[in-house]
């Protein structure tokens, strides 16, 4: 039965990289993944999946960096005509995307899977070295770009799919995929956990391509060292006045900023660990003879505990507020997304370990474990959420060899990690319910 597994993802290959290609074609970043979601959603109910949409799945308040209505409102129309099922993009209609798969209506599921499919706000390279530019697959949307690896993680989820259906006879109970929405900014996570989607699970297993893991047939079984993490957006509003005549009269929101920026970065470190802080884009002003009367910063903090990040969260508060106060104008504050720590369990790495040990596609000197991480992603929030209830959970990586680094226009990996991936994830389903049964 082992070879059938391999045999079936073989065979399944040529289509598995044809998914994951249309999926990179039709890039749609964080809450606006219309197309992407309604070909997934096609393509798991054909096979007989028990689909869950819209606020279902999403508590719609949690949901963090929402775009406005009008850029949510062409996107969906975009993807109507790119050819997605118009009922289906009406059930994400104000951008409750992603998809929640169970491969039966019962029992509740106790084993998860999660494959985040957004892109990132930003151009693909056009250049004849890219491969999906060579090859006629590069985003045909404007300014969306695959560069993280979730077309990869999308194709290798249906793959999953199609042959957990295959082998449903083999699974006793239930196993739930979730196609996560919003993972860049780390967003859709907390919206998802807060709908109850991780509720009774008790294994959780999510996977990114590359990362850490750079070369074919490395795999990262478990990181350690996830960064808990805060983006939000400060806004301060002033009084524009003539510069020349009557400075007097403003309130200057620059200088609002640019004092705040400066003290952000200066909030000491910790001595209980890791922190970080970047006011990664600032904005303000009109011309060179207004008073400026608005700006707007991009801050985010980082902590290698949850505590850490809220403390760093907490001092930036107390600076963009004191200031707004020196300069005697308006902040405002929205947070844009954020997400927890977590750590990864020895018994779930274990059952990834045993998986890939029946693999000769993973080469035992590059299986590793326990790598550090210093990054964050929000499948953070679903591993405590399941961790928090007794369950288990790992985030591992699979190696790929990259044309650019992640989140660069020129990122691309080597597509012959899709099928092993999935092949990885199916063997540790089974072993799973097998021990669950
Ligand atoms: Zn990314
Ligand atoms: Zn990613």
């Amino acid at each position: 039965m082992a070879e059938t597994i391999h045999d079936m993802l073989r065979e399944l290959e040529p289509e598995i990289i044809g998914w994951r290609r249309t999926l990179h074609a039709h890039a749609e970043s964080g809450w606006t993944e219309f197309w992407t979601t309604a070909f997934l959603a096609e393509a798991l109910g054909r096979a007989g999946f028990h689909l869950k949409m819209g606020a279902e799945i999403l508590d719609g308040p949690s949901r963090m960096g929402v775009p406005e209505d009008a850029v949510l409102e062409a996107a969906a129309r975009r993807a109507v005509d790119q050819g997605a099922d118009p009922k289906l993009v009406e059930r994400m209609r104000g951008g409750f995307t992603g998809l929640v798969a169970d491969l039966r209506p019962e029992p509740a599921p106790t084993i998860a899977l999660r494959f985040d499919i957004d892109a990132l706000p930003m151009e693909e390279s056009g250049a004849a070295e890219h491969r999906p530019a060579r090859e006629d697959f590069a985003s045909r949307n404007a300014g969306q770009c695959h560069a993280c690896g979730h077309d990869g993680h999308g194709a290798i989820g249906l793959a999953v799919a199609l042959i957990l259906r295959r082998l449903a006879e083999r699974i006793p109970g239930n196993v739930r995929l979730i196609f996560q929405p919003a993972e860049e900014g780390v967003r859709g996570a907390l919206p998802m956990v807060r709908a109850g989607v991780v509720d009774g699970i008790r294994a959780f297993i999510a996977c990114h391509l590359g990362f850490r893991a750079l070369h074919t047939g490395e795999l990262i079984l478990g990181l350690r060292d996830f960064l808990a993490t805060s983006k939000f957006d400060a806004t301060y509003t002033g009084v524009p006045s003539h510069a020349g005549a009557f400075p007097e009269q403003g309130r200057n929101a620059l200088l609002a900023a640019a004092t705040a920026a400066l003290n952000l970065h200066a909030i000491p470190r910790h001595s209980a660990g890791a922190t970080r802080i970047t006011v990664g884009r600032l904005e303000a002003g009109e011309g060179r003879n207004i008073i400026p009367a608005r700006a707007v910063m991009r801050i985010e903090t980082r902590g290698a505990t949850t505590e850490l990040n809220d403390s760093m969260y907490a001092r930036a508060q107390r600076v963009l507020e004191h200031a707004a106060g020196m300069y005697d104008v308006g902040f405002e504050n929205r947070v844009m997304g954020g997400c927890s720590g977590a750590r990864c369990d020895p018994a779930m790495v274990e059952v990834l370990r045993r998986a890939a040990a029946d693999m000769p596609f993973f080469r035992p000197e590059l299986i590793r474990d326990g790598v550090h991480f210093g990054a964050s992603d929000d499948v953070s929030e679903f591993m405590s959420a399941v961790q928090a209830q007794g369950g288990a959970a790992t985030y591992a990586m699979i190696g790929t060899e990259l044309a650019a680094g992640h989140h660069n226009g020129r990122f691309d990996f080597n597509e012959a990690v899709l099928a092993p991936a999935a092949e990885l994830l199916v063997r540790a389903v089974l072993a799973l319910s097998a021990a669950r049964a």
